[in-house]
């Protein structure tokens, strides 16, 4: 069933005794009002994973999240972190693609399907994000660039897989830049996207898939946001390394 989501993709920020005192201020503050409904996932550095499982282990609302994972199950591939150590450090999702990953670390959609291989049979839920740059936005092409990205990364999975998968259209133009998608433009294209899941693995998982929003989301623009019909929640990167912006953003449902 379609969840509604909010993830706070820290990046590389916060050392270990920081992201230990955001994740509880995150947890105060959502137990002393609680959020109903909304799956809540932090997203911190690798070596943060271990203390804030500990941390969090009677908590049954935030859950885990890594940035990345390998491609591979397990071997000579020093400085990696594979599926398999994520879900035995108690994590339940790590995200996939990211258009950091994408740019920095020439990520290609064939590389991302392997690695949505690899956190499935694992029994980690990815996060796959798409988006498109701002040169394609402005040739009008970003409904065929983003289609690209998800038939190339997920396409290759049964229905039943996809079942386990989550989205994330996050335009490169509005991540970290401020400039958020409008309101017309996310409902577009989240519909988009999702009439594009539909014709391959059919209406029914389609609905149920849970398609969030990321690119400078914030408080004062998250209601909007997800009131829109096919925008089930957000990937949040700046606004999730402050406890009170995070927790309005969820609040916002
Ligand atoms: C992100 O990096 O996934 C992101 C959405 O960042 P920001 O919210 O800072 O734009």
């Amino acid at each position: 069933m379609k969840k509604k989501i909010v993830a706070g993709n820290w990046k590389m920020n916060k050392n270990l005794d920081e992201g230990i005192k955001l994740t509880s201020e995150i947890a105060t503050l959502i137990k002393d009002a609680p959020v109903n409904g909304v799956e809540i996932i932090i997203v911190p550095p690798f070596t943060h994973l271990t203390d804030l499982n500990k941390l969090l282990q009677d908590n049954d609302q935030i859950r885990l999240g890594a940035q990345n994972c390998n491609e591979n199950n397990s071997g000579a591939y020093t400085g990696e972190i594979s599926a398999a150590m994520l879900k035995s450090s108690g994590v339940d999702y790590v995200v996939i693609g990211h258009s950091e990953r994408r740019t920095y670390y020439n990520e290609s959609d064939e590389l991302l399907a392997t690695k949505v291989n690899q956190a499935l049979i694992n029994g980690l839920t990815p996060i796959y994000c798409c988006g498109e740059p701002l040169s394609v936005r402005e040739s009008n092409s970003h409904e065929d660039y983003v289609f690209t990205q998800i038939s190339n990364g997920l396409f290759h999975l049964s229905q039943e897989s996809f079942g386990n998968v989550v989205i994330a259209y996050e335009p490169i133009w509005a991540i970290g830049t401020g400039v958020t998608a409008s309101a017309a433009q996310a409902q577009e294209m989240h519909k988009a996207i999702r009439n594009h899941l539909a014709s391959k693995f059919g209406h029914d998982a389609a609905g149920n898939s849970s398609i969030l929003y990321g690119g400078s989301c914030k408080p004062s623009n998250a209601k909007e946001l997800f009131a829109l019909a096919d925008v089930d929640g957000g990937l949040i990167g700046g606004a999730s390394l402050n406890p009170e912006d995070f927790v309005d953003i969820i609040r916002s449902f």
